[in-house]
């Protein structure tokens, strides 16, 4: 697929996999994906796994490794939390930030997880920062004014060159492991409205450079369509990241 930007999917596991099945799903992988070039391959792997998956791939050129959640903070009395230093001693390249599934059960704030987003970028990992509103949100007509505040919200305080380098992954939280996903027209319409305001707040030329995931319920059958609309730049996949060949074939289908 001729696209603008390059393609980037990624594949965040949540809290599913053991090493020894971390392991194996990655191997897989590496093996299925071992010619594709065209796209960024990402797996984001429990903190449990991620020492073992970094050495499983480092031999593989096309698969890089990416976190799902990190400390706004670089070190000390923060119990139960990861600084971003600790994850670059895996050579994790990306983390996810702001998953809605910690929005609401963490409940992160906006004004954190930019503050995440500035300690990835100084730790020289690349965020993957998440937005989308609810069903009831978007029934009462007010996605636009929820995408502006999270966009504005979370981006905030990034520079031009730390902005290029941040993925942004539009999960309408309706879509997220219920089966339902956005249509071509309901995605293109969100993913057109947040790089406006990636425009609003750096400029013109950065908001081209920037990629902006889909994310909610993608699978092989939908992926193509999705991927094949002009602001979608890849996708954030949950369910079917977690079997060989649905991710695959996500990627096979999207390139
Ligand atoms: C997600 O949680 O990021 C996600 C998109 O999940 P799923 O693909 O299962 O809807």
């Amino acid at each position: 697929m001729d696209k603008e930007r390059k393609l980037i999917i990624a594949g965040n596991w949540k809290m599913n996999k053991t090493v020894a099945e971390a392991i194996d799903l990655v191997n897989s992988l590496a093996r299925e994906l071992a010619k594709v070039k065209d796209a960024d391959i990402v797996v984001c792997p429990p903190f449990t796994a991620l020492s073992d998956v970094s050495k499983a791939i480092l031999a593989s050129k096309n698969i890089a490794l990416g976190a799902q959640n990190m400390s706004e903070n670089n070190v000390g009395a923060f119990t139960g939390e990861i600084a971003a230093v600790m994850l670059k001693e895996f050579s994790v390249r990306y983390v996810i930030l702001g998953h809605s599934e910690r929005r609401t059960f963490q409940l992160e704030s906006d004004e954190l997880i930019s503050k995440k987003a500035r300690a990835a970028h100084a730790a020289a990992l690349k965020p993957i920062v998440c937005v989308g509103e609810t069903l009831t949100e978007r029934e009462a007509g007010r996605m636009e004014k929820v995408l502006e505040t999270q966009v504005q919200g979370s981006l905030a305080g990034l520079n031009k060159d730390q902005m290029v380098e941040t993925v942004v992954a539009y999960e309408p939280v309706w879509a997220i492991g219920t089966g339902k996903t956005a249509s071509a027209q309901q995605a293109q319409e969100a993913h057109a409205f947040i790089r406006a305001q990636i425009a609003k707040m750096f400029d013109d030329a950065v908001a081209r450079k920037v990629r902006i995931q889909y994310g909610g319920s993608v699978k092989p059958a939908n992926a193509r369509e999705l991927m094949s609309l002009p602001d979608v730049d890849g996708a954030l996949v949950g369910g079917a990241a977690l079997e060989v060949r649905s991710f695959a074939d996500i990627v096979k289908n999207s390139i």
